[in-house]
């Protein structure tokens, strides 16, 4: 069990992050949620995982386009024993038309926010004398695809990254890694359906099932329950030993 323990999810009011901090709190975790809003239906969401897994369950606001925001945000929570670093974007643009701000942003928020996170938190984890650094990569830090240039760039320097800190936290009770998830049906998702329709002149049914799924040899989309399954085995001992490297979920893909 993880009572005792708090994780702190970026990127936690939707998708991937909510259903990782779900999987976390069933365990007994105290969890953070986070994003850059501060609505009430946010902090509505912790209080009814609160009352659903009888933990204690946060939401603190900060914007991780911002690299005080990211710092402040661990000192907030106070405690960080599991870190999971999953906020992220996506825009579908070929690379001499990227918009420069998305770009920008897509490494600002997807990459450089674990730099700032990991950097606060692994001072509160040697104080502890524990600690999972989580890593949401992609099999887009694995493999690239066409016209998603600034994702690609920011998964695989995560994936660098993960190396990295599982190397400088490897004679401690620390591990980082980095899950690579292949296609999940999330808000980022059905939002680059339309894009790429439009980049490929199909419509949105064939981007699904030729462009997107294409990818996948399983043509299944991975679930975010599978996703905090895979982050819940991260912080069991069983795993103790696993560290600097990458859980592929993604249906066969990176086999290609
Ligand atoms: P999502 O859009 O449902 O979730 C993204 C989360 O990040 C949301 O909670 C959003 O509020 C938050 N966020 C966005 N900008 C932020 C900011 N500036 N500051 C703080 N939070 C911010 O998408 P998702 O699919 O759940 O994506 C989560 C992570 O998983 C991302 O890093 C994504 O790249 C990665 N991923 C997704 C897929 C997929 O197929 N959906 C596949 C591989 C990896």
């Amino acid at each position: 069990s993880l009572n005792g323990k708090t994780a702190v999810i970026t990127g936690s009011n939707s998708g991937i992050g909510l259903g990782i901090a779900r999987a976390m709190a069933a365990e007994g975790a105290d969890v953070v949620l986070n994003s850059f809003t501060d609505r009430d239906e946010d902090h509505q969401l912790a209080k009814d995982m609160a009352e659903e897994f009888g933990t204690t369950v946060r939401y603190i606001q900060a914007d991780m386009s911002k690299a005080d925001q990211c710092r402040a945000l661990i000192e907030k929570a106070g405690a960080c024993d599991i870190l999971v670093n999953n906020a992220g974007i996506q825009h579908v643009a070929p690379l001499d038309q990227f918009p420069v701000d998305k770009w920008d942003a897509i490494i600002a928020i997807n990459m450089n926010s674990a730099f700032h996170t990991t950097a606060a938190a692994l001072p509160m984890m040697r104080k502890a004398g524990w600690g999972r650094v989580i890593n949401v990569a992609s099999a887009h830090g694995l493999r690239a695809s066409p016209y998603k240039s600034a994702y690609v760039t920011a998964k695989h320097g995560v994936v660098g990254m993960t190396k990295v800190v599982g190397l400088e936290t490897a004679k401690e009770p620390i591990t980082c890694n980095a899950i690579c998830p292949g296609y999940v049906l999330t808000p980022l998702v059905e939002g680059q359906i339309p894009d790429t329709a439009k980049e490929y002149g199909i419509s949105e049914d064939e981007a699904v099932e030729k462009v997107i799924l294409a990818k996948q040899p399983s043509k299944e989309f991975v679930t975010v329950e599978q996703l905090g399954g895979i982050a819940l085995f991260l912080c069991s001992d069983a795993a103790a030993q696993i560290t600097g490297t990458t859980i592929s979920a993604d249906g066969g893909w990176s086999a290609q």
